[in-house]
C-alpha cells in the first residue's frame, strides 16, 4: 500500500537546495561585479533581479520602489510565519584595483566628476545570494511554511546630494505595510573574517551613524588686524579641540564607545584674510539612542557657547539629514538562529563579533520587526583579515567561496524560521 504522498516528500534541505543554485549565484555576481550602478542608479541591476523574480512566479513582483527598488513575494504551499530577506545593491566611487577578468571598467558621474565605479562593499555578493535563494525556495514553494518578501534595495551607502533613498525610503513606499514580516534577516560579506566564517552579534552590531555640520560665523578682517573683525578660524579649532573631550570626558564609555570626528575643514582665501566663516562637517558614532541624543545636544552646547566666548555664532546642523540608526540584532531571535548558522559554518567557524564602528541602514528595517543581521567572510583562508584589503577598498576581494556558503546560510535560516512556527 502507497504511504500518503505528502509524507514521503522530504522536507527541503538548505545545502542540496544552494548546491542547485551555486552556479547560477558565481554567475550572476560576475556579472554585477562587472556593471556595477551608483546609488539610485541600479537600473540594469533591478531589471536584472525583477526580470529573474517574474520567472520564477513570485507573487506581487514590484519594481521602482525608492527609485530603483524591487519586492517580490512567494507564498509557500503550507501555512507560517513571515519573514523578509533583504539584499542591498548598490556600488561605490571606487576605482577598481582588483586585475580580476570580471573587474569592473565602468564610469558614472558623482557630485560633478566622473569617477570609476566598483562592487567594494560586496552588494554584488549580497544581490547574486538573494536571487539565488529566491529560486531555491520557489523551488520548493509547494512544501514551504509561510511566506517570504524578498527586498532588492538602492543606495544603502547613501543616495546622491539632494536625493532621498535607501532602506528607509522603500519603508515609507509601504514596503511593511503590504507585507508585515515576522522577522526581516540580511547578510554582508567582510574583510575581516575569512571564507568559510560566518560572523554575528547579538543586540547592537553595528553603530548608528549621523552627519554634522557647523558653519561657524565670525567678521571678515585683514590677516594684520584682527581685532578689526571676528575670527571664525580659532573659534573653529577651539571647537573642534573642546568637541574631543564629549567623547574623552563626557559619555559613560564604559557603556557603549562613541566616536567625534570632524572629516573637513572650509575656510578661508587668502593668507592675510580672515573670513567671514568656516564650515566643519563630520560623523558621529554611537550604540545607544540616548547617549546618540546626548553627543547631538553636547556638540551643539559645545560650538555655540565656544563660538560665543569668541563673539562668533553658528549654525551647527547636528544631525544635518536623516541617520542610520544603531543596527541590532534581536536577542531572542539571534539565540534562536545561532544553531543554524553552526549547522551551516561548522564548528568554531561562527564568530562572535565585535562592535563595528560602520552603520547600516539594515537597521531600518530591524528597527520595525526582529532583525538579524550576520557577516560572511569574504578573505581567502591562505591571507590575513587583518591586513586583507578592506570593504571600500579598490583591492576588496571576495573569495568566491563565500557566495555558497552565503547561499546556504540564508537558506538554512530561511527554512529554520519558516519551519519552527
Ligand atoms: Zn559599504
Ligand atoms: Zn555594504
Amino acid at each position: 500500500m502507497a504511504p500518503a504522498v505528502s509524507a514521503e516528500v522530504a522536507a527541503p534541505d538548505a545545502d542540496t537546495l544552494a548546491a542547485s543554485v551555486e552556479a547560477a549565484v558565481v554567475g550572476w555576481r560576475r556579472d554585477l561585479h562587472e556593471h556595477p550602478e551608483l546609488g539610485n542608479r541600479e537600473h540594469r541591476t533591478s531589471a536584472l533581479v525583477a526580470g529573474h523574480l517574474r520567472a520564477l512566479g513570485l507573487d506581487d513582483v514590484r519594481t521602482g520602489i525608492a527609485h530603483t527598488g524591487v519586492t517580490a513575494v512567494l507564498r509557500g504551499g503550507l501555512p507560517g510565519p513571515r519573514l523578509a530577506l533583504r539584499a542591498d545593491m548598490d556600488a561605490l566611487p571606487v576605482t577598481e584595483r582588483t586585475g580580476l577578468p570580471f573587474a569592473s571598467k565602468a564610469t558614472a558621474q558623482f557630485r560633478g566628476e566622473t569617477v570609476g565605479v566598483m562592487h567594494a562593499c560586496g552588494h554584488d555578493a549580497h544581490t547574486a545570494i538573494l536571487m539565488g535563494v529566491a529560486q531555491a525556495l520557489a523551488s520548493v514553494r509547494e512544501q514551504l511554511p509561510g511566506e517570504v518578501l524578498f527586498i532588492f534595495q538602492p543606495a544603502e551607502e547613501g543616495p546622491p546630494e539632494g536625493e532621498d533613498g535607501g532602506a528607509l525610503m522603500m519603508l515609507k513606499e509601504g514596503i511593511f505595510e503590504r507585507f508585515k514580516p515576522d522577522a526581516v534577516m540580511g547578510l554582508h560579506v567582510f574583510s575581516t573574517l575569512r571564507a568559510g566564517e560566518l560572523g554575528y552579534r547579538a543586540g547592537p552590531l553595528m553603530a548608528a551613524s549621523d552627519r554634522f555640520r557647523i558653519v561657524v560665523k565670525g567678521r571678515q578682517t585683514h590677516g594684520s588686524r584682527p581685532w578689526g573683525g571676528v575670527d571664525p578660524i580659532v573659534a573653529a579649532a577651539d571647537i573642534i579641540g573642546s568637541a574631543q573631550h564629549i567623547v574623552s570626558r563626557q559619555m559613560d564609555l564604559s557603556r557603549q564607545p562613541v566616536v567625534v570626528s570632524f572629516g573637513a575643514i572650509k575656510g578661508g582665501i587668502r593668507y592675510n584674510i580672515i573670513p567671514d566663516e568656516v564650515e566643519l562637517i563630520g560623523t558621529i558614532r554611537t550604540f545607544d539612542e540616548g547617549m546618540r541624543q546626548d553627543v547631538f545636544k553636547r556638540l551643539i552646547d559645545i560650538a555655540t557657547n565656544v563660538a560665543a566666548a569668541h563673539g562668533a555664532t553658528v549654525d551647527a546642523q547636528v544631525p544635518d539629514q536623516d541617520g542610520n540608526p544603531v543596527t541590532s540584532n534581536d536577542p531572542a531571535l539571534s539565540a534562536r538562529m545561532r544553531p543554524s548558522l553552526e549547522a551551516v559554518a561548522g564548528a568554531g567557524k561562527v564568530i562572535a563579533m565585535p562592535l563595528n564602528m560602520g552603520a547600516e541602514d539594515f537597521s531600518e528595517y530591524a528597527l520595525r520587526v526582529p532583525g538579524f543581521f550576520f557577516f560572511v567572510g569574504a578573505t581567502p583562508v591562505d591571507r590575513d583579515p587583518r591586513t586583507a584589503p578592506s570593504n571600500h577598498s579598490p583591492e576588496f576581494f571576495l573569495d568566491e567561496s563565500a557566495l555558497a556558503l552565503g547561499t546556504r546560510a540564508m537558506l538554512r535560516l530561511s527554512l529554520d524560521f519558516l519551519g519552527q512556527p
